[in-house]
């Protein structure tokens, strides 16, 4: 496998990145994730609008323009041959020459610009409806950042794999915030409900796509806080995330939704979405 580092395209087994890089010692970095299907990027622009604000809101500067990322997407795309997978890009605050908790000094910061692909056949055509169990929402209070700190999203997925599950949903002050790694919705009576964007969870680039595309198939949308009780008792149940599209969920803390089969709206939603974006794809 090809990768990206630093204005290099090299072979993975030659590629580093230095023990006193930032995203290493302090998981001072943020990150996207890109899905590639028919060898095209789907969704690019948002991942790029959101990386660059990303990387704002924590003050660093943007150490790549939109065509240049643009371009090393495509060609570790072309390279890797990858036709459905997916495509990592990191940028750090970069090595410092010592471990130190101030940020190091805005001039001198040379940013560590990594990008990956994962070669994923069948990507598009797997529908797994998911278990999911709660568990406390205990991470920082900057989820709409995207940064590689994911060790607690990490140790929910292993919560949810020891509890028999797929993934784990998170609870806040009694709601439900997000999975661990995608955005998450209830159906009821139809109508399509899902947290309103805060810095209490990732605004998703897969769920902005899929709300634009429900309200424009006339689907009754209503953003607000629900609680797990309410989850649990809804028609049916999804997540969002560019790796995933739309995933039914079909069980909530053991209990079956509906009649425990994947629902229609989610079908539906994951239907237009990969038809839409495949339309747009880069
Ligand atoms: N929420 C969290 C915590 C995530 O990690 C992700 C994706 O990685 C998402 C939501 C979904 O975002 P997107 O649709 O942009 O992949």
């Amino acid at each position: 496998r090809t990768v990206y580092v630093n204005g290099e395209y090299l072979p993975e087994t030659e590629a580093s990145v230095s023990i006193f890089d930032r995203g290493f010692l302090f998981a001072d970095a943020v990150y996207e994730v890109t899905s590639v299907l028919n060898g095209k990027l789907i969704d690019f622009e948002g991942h790029a609008v959101r990386l660059a604000r990303s990387l704002n809101e924590l003050g660093m500067e943007n150490p790549i323009s939109k065509e240049d990322l643009l371009e090393v997407h495509r060609e570790l795309v072309r390279v890797n041959e990858i036709d459905e997978g997916l495509v990592y890009l990191q940028i750090s605050r970069g090595a410092d020459s010592d471990r130190d908790f101030v940020f190091p000094d805005p001039e001198k910061v040379k940013p560590t610009v990594v990008l990956f692909t994962q070669n994923k056949p069948g990507l598009a055509a797997t529908v797994k409806p998911m278990k999911v169990i709660s568990i406390d929402d205990i991470r920082w209070g900057r989820r709409d950042i995207k940064t590689v700190q994911l060790l607690y999203p990490s140790m929910g997925k292993m919560m949810a794999k020891a509890a028999g599950a797929d993934d784990a949903w998170l609870i806040e002050d009694g709601f439900v915030t997000e999975g661990t790694s995608n955005n998450v919705y209830i159906v009821k009576d139809g109508k399509i409900i899902t947290r309103g964007l805060s810095n209490d969870i990732l605004h998703g680039i897969t769920r902005a796509a899929v709300l634009r595309f429900a309200e424009e198939a006339q689907m009754e949308i209503e953003e607000r806080n629900f609680t797990i009780e309410e989850a649990q008792n809804a028609d049916e149940a999804f997540f969002t995330s560019a790796s995933a599209f739309v995933m039914p969920v079909v069980e909530i803390d053991g209990k079956a939704l509906g009649n425990g089969a994947p629902g229609n709206v989610a079908l539906r939603l994951r239907e237009i979405y990969l038809d839409e974006s495949l339309k747009k794809a880069v």
